[in-house]
This record gives C-alpha cells, structure tokens and sequence, in this order.
C-alpha cells in the first residue's frame, strides 16, 4: 500500500502540500501562459527586422506571452530618462513599441527586457561613480564592448536610474511584467560606494580573498545578498506602483523560497556545453520548483549553440533543440524560446522550435500539472552552493571542497535515480517543514555537508515520525555557514560518529554481504570498488551491516598489488531503523565517485539504498532498453506519465545528431485510490496502447519512443 505510517499515511495523491489550484485560477495572467517567447534585440536591428516573421511565429508556435528587449544599457524605444542610451540605429523608431502592438494584437502578454549590467561613455561622463571599479579603485571597462563601463550593483545606476527607467516603461507600454537580465552586477565591486556602504553594514572593509570562511568574505556573502533584495524590492515596487499586477522577476528567481512574490520565473538555461548530460535541463525545472512551489517556472533554451565561445549569434539543429527542450517538459518546464538578434540570418532552428511548440499546445492541458507524483525527492544544497560562491572553497577539513565537488556528488545521484527509474523531485534545503516534506518518502542527502541545527532537527523530526532518507559522505559535518562540527548533526540517525576523512584514497574495495536488499545484484561479486573520499567513523553498536571496506593497498609497483586484509568488519553502509523510518548511510563519496567513474555496481548500490529505504512500490515504473528519465505528473482530470528517452551517445555531451527510437517499454503505475480511468493515449505516437489492469495499477504497453513519449490518461 502506497504511503503507510505516520505522516506519511496520505497516500501520494491526497498529499495536501502539492494540491495546487489547477489551472491557476485567481492567480495573475502569467500563470497561464503555458508557452513563451524571447527577442532579444541588436542594435542593428530597427531599421532591417521583419515584424511580420515574429508575429506570424508566435501564431505558429501558440505562445501566449513574450519578452522583448526594452532597455538599460541600451534601450529600443524614444526614451526621455536622461542618459538611457538609445541603440545606435533606433533613429526615430520605437522598436519595441511595435513589437509590443503587434504582440497585443494577437492577445499575447509582454515582458518587458531589461538589462543594466553596462553603460555609456556619456553615462560615464556623468555620473563616474555609477561604474564599477577593480580591487584597485578603477572603473571597469566592458570586457567585450570596449566603449562601455560595467556597472556597480550598488550604486546610482541600480538604485536611481534603473527605477527611473523601469517606471518610464511601466507607464508608457503597461507590459504585465519586467525580466531582469545580468540585474545583480558583474561579481565584485571596490568603488567607493561599495567600500562606504560595506563599512557602514559590517564596520569592516571589503574582502579581497574568495575563501568563504574568511570573516570579511562570510559577511560580504551574507551583505551581498541582502543588497540584492533591497534591489530587487526598489523595482518590484516601482513596477508595481504602475500597475499592481506588474512583477519584476529576476533572472533565475529570488532565492528566498519563503517569500516568493514573482509570480512567475524564467530559469536561463540557454543550452549544453562541455559534458553535460541532456538530462540536466530537467534538474534545472526540479531545483527552481522545489523552492516555486505551485508557481510556473519557464525552461528557457537559446536557439543557438551556447558555450563560452559565446557564438550567440548560431543556430542549433533539430535533435539538439528538441532533446533539450523536452526533457525540460517532461520534468514541468513551460518552453521559453530566446533569439538573440531580431533578423533571421539562418533559419535552421525554425522548424524544430515550431515543432516543440505546437506539440505542447496540441496536448496543453496534460501539461498543466497540478500535483507530481514522485515520493523521493533529492535534497538541493543551496546553502553548501553559497559558501563556494567566488567559485573556490568551500572549507571542509582536510582540505578544500571546491564548488564542483558539492554538484559532483549531486549530479552522481541524479544520474544514478535516472538510470534506475525512480520517479524523484528536488526538495529546497530551506524548506524542511513538514508541510514541503512530508508528501515524500524518502529524501536523499547527497553529501549535503551544511545543515544548521534546525535543518538536523526538521530531517531528525522527518525520520521519527516515518520519513527515510539516504545520505553520503560529509553530510551534516557542517553548519550552515560551513563551520566543521565535532561531530555529523545527524550522527544519531546514522549510528555512527565522525573521526576523520580520508580523500583521494586509492585502490580500495568493497564487500557486499548478503542477503540484503542493499546489496541485491551483486550476488556475484566476490567484492566491487569504493569510493575515493572514505570517512572512518565509530559506529554505535555493533550490528552486522550489509557492506565492509577492504582498505587501501599499494597500486604499485605491480608485484606489491596484493592485501592480506581481504575483508574486514568496517561499516560502509549503515541500514538503520529509526523510529518510524529508515535511514541509509553511506560514510564514502560514492554518490561523488559514481559521477566520476559511473560504475554499475555503484549504481546498484545507490538505487537499492532509496528502495531499501522506500519500503514501497514505486508510483511508477518502467521496463525496456536502455536509459530513459521519467515523471509522473497529475492534472485536474488526467494523469501523465513521461518517458524521455535519452538511449543517445550524444546525451552526456551534446549536441544531438539524431534520434534514435528505442522500445518496447512497459510503464506500470499506481492509481488513485478509488480512480475510474477513461481513455488513454500515447501524445508522441498519437496510438492508442495496449492497456492492462494490476490490482491498483495500470499497466501500458508503449512499443517504441522517438525522443519523448506521454502515457496520457483520462480520469472519468
Ligand atoms: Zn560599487
């Protein structure tokens, strides 16, 4: 039975928490508007840009709201603030004035652009100490337009002129609402207005070190931010005091998940470079919902290829465009599409954008989700993300933990969860309250290592009253500002204390001992690899545990490769009841290590801990080739059940040449209780599957995927 026990005894579907409201009713327009554009205008633009070709698209591709370039360092259309700089061939003409008509005429809504991150040498004249200045007190030119001065976050320029501009806007066009881009300054500001204004919050100077544990560094982090709400509140204000219903959402949302007031938040995940899997796009849409709640969160995806080459003026192929897109969809986004420069010069990315586009409208209303259906959801670090802003150290014990390791090991898991089809969303580490949490069964803690007490406390509470979780490595060796404890926060549901850690160990190996379910699948491996960071830890009792370490032994030279420790009693998973739920523990990186090395006996290690810990049968599950990510989703009348499939050599590292379809795939999930269930189709196929009933399950034969298939059922 789904969900027995404590808290947790609501079944997944009566889960309170996530009874969203539908089709938003009541909420402002933006929650509607399930599809959405993006021009972003160059200078060069007014006096050659064909309307009529973006008025025809956005009929096309059924998008109901669009952001449109309107000012800041440059802006698009007669402006009377002094010294906002008009684009160079703008000439008389208002741009984006007529942009926004044409879009009114088709009863779309309109974001206004705005970005302040540069501006004139006019500006400059003026007003010198609007720029932003180096470590040595000078202003800053433009990194890539040379006749331009960055900005200062905190100065005039944010706090007097943008105002001035945003409420010019607001008055003049009435857009619904503002999209802020490079809003929050270009890092580090040492002008004087930063120096005094730092001095009188902090009575200390600015820092010049990124180490986050540096006192000046912490209080500049913790300064920063609250410099950024003041900001952000001057412009909500004042587009609001234009129109009440007008919003300003930053790029990327507000990070405050407790006083959320935008109504609506674009994520700027323009495309993949480097090695990034294709998945990465839906982790994106679960990350910036976890904290958004019943809010829409906006995927948006550039058309072109976008990697620090900065080639922002190139077009991407179908493939590429539409696995990205959709494994953004599958996962909850609402498709944002962004052009930069308002002329077509390669028209290749057209037809696959208006593909995406009219295959979301012509299945809209399963795509307004009204609940999700996951029972595991991984916890998102925000606060361990934090301390290693600057881009170094975050100081763990031994040494230094790079930002990357904190999403090293997060990105181990979620691939892990992916492989193993297990439904899951994200969880805010700020919202810890049984209300955000407890419609979930299990929570992983993929080496969060910054906890508060409270933050312990909340998961403490979680677990006793029937909550499970699954965590690795350092987590809760820290507080939230990153400071070591003497101990884990959370030694007591781990049943062991923290010693020491061990990293970049070498050439050690685990036992699998059996039976256990955590060990399941490895029946036949005598031993398997550890992992590289291996905490040693005293545990508290001393009950069998289902994995030992072999310790490490020399690598080299070969002769020496050999232990006469072949197994040992040390602990490296601890399965654990406590109180009403379970807990699993694993004192190694191995979430981390996966990530590195994608071992499949770590994968079966990581999956079999969540359902050792769930103890109950997964809401959805599917069998067939391969790998393929899942959601399982519910809206007013319907259920829809995902299926992306990612059975791509391009789905690490992009881009896309084709597709490949795979299958068969049988998809088997749970049911409300007491469900009548109406018609079901397949909203890639357009077939209608073979379908059979278990108990309280249906069960869906889907013989073969192109890219992104949708089991789609009716609930009568
Ligand atoms: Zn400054």
């Amino acid at each position: 039975m789904l969900g027995a026990g404590g808290l947790l005894a609501l079944a997944p579907f009566e889960a309170p928490a996530f009874a969203m409201t539908g089709d938003m009713a009541g909420l402002p327009w933006a929650n509607n508007a399930m599809r959405w554009a993006q021009v972003a205008f160059t200078e060069d633009d007014p006096p050659s840009y064909d309307p009529n070709f973006w008025f025809d698209l956005f009929k096309k591709t059924h998008v109901e709201a669009v952001c449109l370039s309107a000012g800041g360092c440059i802006c698009f259309y007669p402006s009377k603030v002094p010294l906002h700089y008009r684009a160079k061939y703008l000439g008389d003409r208002d741009m984006f004035g007529e942009m926004v008509k044409g879009a009114r005429a088709l009863k779309m809504s309109v974001i206004a652009r705005v970005d302040p991150h540069a501006m004139s040498e006019e500006a400059f004249a003026a007003h010198p100490e609007w720029a932003a200045c180096t470590e040595d007190g000078k202003p800053r030119r433009h990194w890539a337009a040379a006749d331009m001065y960055v900005t200062c976050q905190n100065g005039g320029f944010m706090f007097d002129f943008m105002p001035a501009v945003l409420k010019e806007i607001a008055d003049t066009y009435k857009p619904e609402g503002f999209f802020g881009n490079r809003w929050a300054g270009s890092g580090m500001c040492y002008c004087q207005t930063c120096r005094t204004k730092f001095r009188a919050a902090t009575s200390m100077e600015l820092p010049t070190t990124n180490d986050p544990q540096n006192p000046q560094r912490k209080a500049y982090i913790q300064w920063n931010a609250d410099m950024r709400w003041k900001q952000f509140k001057l412009w909500d204000d004042t587009v609001k005091a234009s129109n009440k219903d007008c919003f300003f959402s930053p790029n990327g949302g507000m990070n405050d998940p407790n006083a959320v007031t935008i109504p609506i938040v674009a994520v700027d995940r323009q495309g993949r470079s480097g090695a990034t899997p294709v998945w990465a796009m839906g982790k994106y849409a679960k990350q910036v919902r976890a904290y958004m709640q019943n809010l829409p969160v906006c995927g948006l995806f550039n058309v072109g290829l976008e990697d620090e080459n900065r080639w922002k003026d190139s077009v991407q192929r179908g493939p590429e465009l539409e696995a990205w897109a959709h494994s953004g969809i599958a996962q909850g986004f609402r498709p944002w599409y962004c052009k930069f420069n308002a002329r077509i010069f390669d028209p290749r990315w057209v037809a696959p954008v208006t593909k995406i586009f009219q295959w979301h409208y012509a299945n809209d209303k399963y795509m307004r989700n009204t609940a999700n259906l996951a029972r595991v959801a991984m916890v998102n670090s925000t606060q361990s993300g934090i301390f290693t802003a600057g881009g170094t150290a975050f100081t763990a014990g031994d040494g230094v933990r790079a930002a990357q390791r904190v999403t090293d090991a997060q990105n181990g898991y979620y691939q892990a969860l992916v492989e193993a089809r297990i439904p899951f969303e994200m969880a805010d580490d700020r919202q810890l309250e049984p209300q955000h949490i407890s419609r979930y069964r299990v929570l992983v803690l993929p080496d969060i290592a910054a906890l508060s007490d409270k933050q312990c406390q909340q998961i403490r509470d979680y677990v006793m009253a029937g909550g499970r979780i699954v965590a690795t490595g350092e987590t809760s060796l820290y507080d939230e500002l990153g400071k070591r404890r003497a101990n884990f926060g959370l030694a007591d549901l781990f049943g062991c204390d923290y010693v020491k850690t061990d990293s970049g160990v070498k050439n050690s190996y685990l036992t699998p001992r059996h039976p256990h379910m955590l060990t399941k699948g490895l029946e036949d491996a005598p031993r398997i690899i550890a992992a590289t960071q291996q905490i040693t830890v005293k545990p508290h009792d001393t009950a069998k545990q289902p994995l030992t370490l072999v310790p490490s032994y020399p690598d080299l030279p070969m002769e020496r490769v050999y232990t006469m420790t072949l197994e040992t009693d040390t602990p490296m998973a601890f399965c654990r009841q406590v109180g009403k739920g379970r807990v699993v523990y694993f004192p190694m990186d191995l979430d981390r290590t996966f990530w590195e090395v994608l071992a499949a006996d770590h994968m079966l290690l990581l999956k079999n801990a969540v359902e050792w810990a769930a103890e109950e049968p997964s809401p959805m599950t599917v069998v067939g080739p391969g790998l393929v990510e899942i959601a399982y989703w519910r809206q007013k009348n319907s259920l829809a059940a995902h299926v992306v499939n990612m059975n791509n050599p391009m789905m690490m590292k992009g881009p896309y040449r084709e597709m490949i379809p795979a299958g068969p795939y049988t998809v088997s999930l749970a049911l409300p209780p007491g469900a009548k269930i109406g018609a079901v189709k397949l909203l890639e196929s357009g077939a209608v599957p073979k379908t059979s009933r278990d108990g309280n399950r249906l069960v869906v034969e889907v013989p073969r995927i192109r890219l992104h298939e949708v089991v789609a059922v009716e609930l009568a």
